[in-house]
């Protein structure tokens, strides 16, 4: 089944054109806003394989290349997702990038520019990227505190593209292509949704994204009362703060 992507701006044309000249890619911006769904749509456009890794606090360059690991009585290596995509061509997307380990960065460098190898420290070995093989990061550079930051002499080894939530017209065709909500009712999330976007006073760190828009049209569409829908798959995810929850409900009690 093809994925279903709207494009928003340019950045299929430019993912296709990086993808011909090898280019790393870099996805910014915050979650929820599609950057998933691009790679997935695109790795199907290229007929191209799709390994996703979604790094956190604890991922190392050891899961990305590899390790040996006991088997019976002997030591086996196993190569790690990055080691796979490098050697059979697929796109490896490393979501959350700059939540990984420093030695991420460190282990991909060498992918990054003209040399397109992988040095394995423990096998002593360096592998030549297959002449498919491309690197796609995203990053969230969430502007508050609390985010990790990606290194300016990281970021600039990629071609990079933003991500936002889309204008209000495309995110409403989004909400009833990706659940079998009416459009006047897609009208009305999004319309919630760009009011608490606009409450900056909030300070939420991150605010409603399309992600949780859709969450929300899956709720009613599948019969859930509409107020509550909106309260559990918008309002509650997005703070723990009671005063803000009740402000929130009151504000998208009167727009649904
Ligand atoms: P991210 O990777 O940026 O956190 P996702 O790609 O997982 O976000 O997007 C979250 C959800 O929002 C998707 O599952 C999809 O339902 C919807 N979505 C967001 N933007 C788009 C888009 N441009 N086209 C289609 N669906 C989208």
């Amino acid at each position: 089944m093809i994925p279903y992507y709207k494009p928003i701006a340019k950045e299929v044309e430019v993912f296709e054109h990086s993808y011909k000249q090898k280019l790393p890619f870099l996805l910014k911006g915050p979650t929820g806003t599609g950057k998933s769904r691009f790679i997935e749509y695109m790795a199907h456009q290229l007929n191209k394989e799709l390994i996703t890794v979604s790094c956190h606090e604890e991922t190392s360059a050891t899961d990305l290349i590899g390790r040996y690991i006991i088997k019976g009585a002997q030591t086996v290596w196993l190569d790690g997702p990055l080691t796979i995509a490098v050697k059979t061509g697929a796109i490896l997307y490393l979501d959350e990038i700059a939540e990984a380990r420093p030695d991420v960065i460190v282990a991909i460098h060498s992918l990054t520019d003209h040399r397109r190898e992988l040095f394995i420290d423990k096998l002593g070995e360096t592998v030549k990227a297959h002449k498919d093989f491309m690197l796609v990061a995203s990053f969230n550079p969430g502007y508050q505190k609390g985010f990790k930051e990606l290194k300016p002499s990281t970021k600039q080894r990629f071609v990079a593209v933003s991500f936002d939530y889309p204008d209000a017209k495309v995110e409403t065709e989004i909400l009833v292509n990706e659940t079998t909500i009416d459009i006047a009712e897609a009208k009305k999330l999004v319309n919630i949704a760009n009011k608490i976007r606009n409450l900056t006073e909030l300070g939420l760190t991150e605010t409603v994204s399309t992600r949780l828009l859709v969450d929300a049209a899956k709720l009613i569409s599948s019969g859930l009362p509409k107020r509550l829908s909106v309260h559990v798959a918008i309002v509650e995810p997005l703070t723990d703060d009671l005063e803000v929850i009740t402000a929130l409900k009151d504000l998208s009690d009167l727009m649904i």
